[in-house]
């Protein structure tokens, strides 16, 4: 059976674009849940200037509680050596590097080009080597930018090569704007397969288009280690204009356990969750599943 880890990002990317700013103790609650659903993999903060991600401004906090939620990999975002620092003082061993593919985005996000923002990562694959610390790789609008329009897939590729060669644990290949369509997620990870062997693969998806599920499927036939979600489909990034969702976790774990492929996840408590969260939040989230509530509890068996 296909082995397929899912990470959660609605800690993180779910909640950094609402306006309703949780508290702490609200993060932790949501951690906490998602954990009890059976999700192992969270991204439950970005280690991002408080200025410009006033949500994130608490990430210490919610990472430092997190060291009481028994077997969760807690992961955390960062866009330079600032933020890295901020979160190994916090304790964090797994940390995501972002860069964007495009010059306009990588500017909005990190005021550099995506060049200078991986120069700058080299000290910190140094660093991390020493820290006890996982790095990986996250390549922004790799599938789109909404400035720039479609991306070249080379470009996206030299930028992951670097991150491999720095030392890179995963690489993932984020569609911050859903832009992608599934023969793009397909050939970017027959690619990333043939160039990275040794280096998790990960997908990153945004449900903007209505073709997040059906890149998921793509991902998952094209052989991904990692695909993040978003419990809900909450979630949306600060720094491009009418970007939506995350693919909503509770309808791609309905999809893959469907499919024969275990996930772990107690479909109940998540669709549970979900609704917690959709209260939390005091707005409708695009979720499907919770509205039409799961229809199985065992998967029917495929012909
Ligand atoms: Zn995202």
């Amino acid at each position: 059976m296909q082995s397929l880890t899912l990470v959660d990002v609605a800690p993180r990317d779910g909640i950094q674009n609402e306006k309703l700013m949780l508290s702490s103790a609200q993060k932790l609650e949501l951690i906490r849940r998602l954990a009890q659903a059976g999700l192992r993999w969270i991204e439950v903060a970005s280690f991002a200037s408080p200025k410009w991600v006033p949500q994130m401004a608490d990430a210490e906090e919610v990472f430092r509680a997190t060291a009481r939620i028994p077997d969760i990999r807690p992961i955390v975002l960062v866009l330079n050596d600032r933020g890295y620092d901020r979160a190994v003082a916090a304790g964090a061993r797994y940390i995501r590097l972002v860069v964007a593919a495009t010059d306009t985005m990588n500017r909005k996000n990190a005021n550099a080009s995506p060049e200078e923002t991986m120069n700058s990562y080299k000290p910190i694959f140094e660093r991390a080597r020493g820290d006890g610390v996982e790095l990986t790789g996250a390549i922004a609008t790799s599938f789109g930018c909404p400035f720039e329009g479609p991306v070249d897939p080379a470009q996206v590729l030299s930028l992951a090569a670097r991150f491999v060669e720095a030392g890179a644990a995963e690489v993932d290949f984020a569609d911050t704007v859903g832009m992608a369509v599934p023969p793009q997620i397909e050939r970017i990870l027959l690619r990333a397969r043939q160039e990275f062997p040794g280096t998790r693969i990960g997908i990153h998806l945004h449900n903007t288009r209505n073709v997040g599920l059906a890149n998921a499927y793509a991902a998952v036939r094209g052989g991904a280690d990692v695909l993040d979600a978003s419990t809900g489909g909450a979630g949306g990034c600060p720094f491009a204009p009418r970007a939506t969702g995350n693919i909503p976790m509770d309808d791609l774990v309905f999809m893959l356990e469907g499919m024969g492929i275990a996930t772990g996840v107690d479909l109940d408590a998540l669709v549970a969750t979900s609704r917690w969260f959709e209260e939390l939040l005091q707005r409708p989230l695009p979720a499907m599943l919770p509205k039409a509530g799961p229809c199985w509890k065992t998967p029917p068996p495929l012909a």
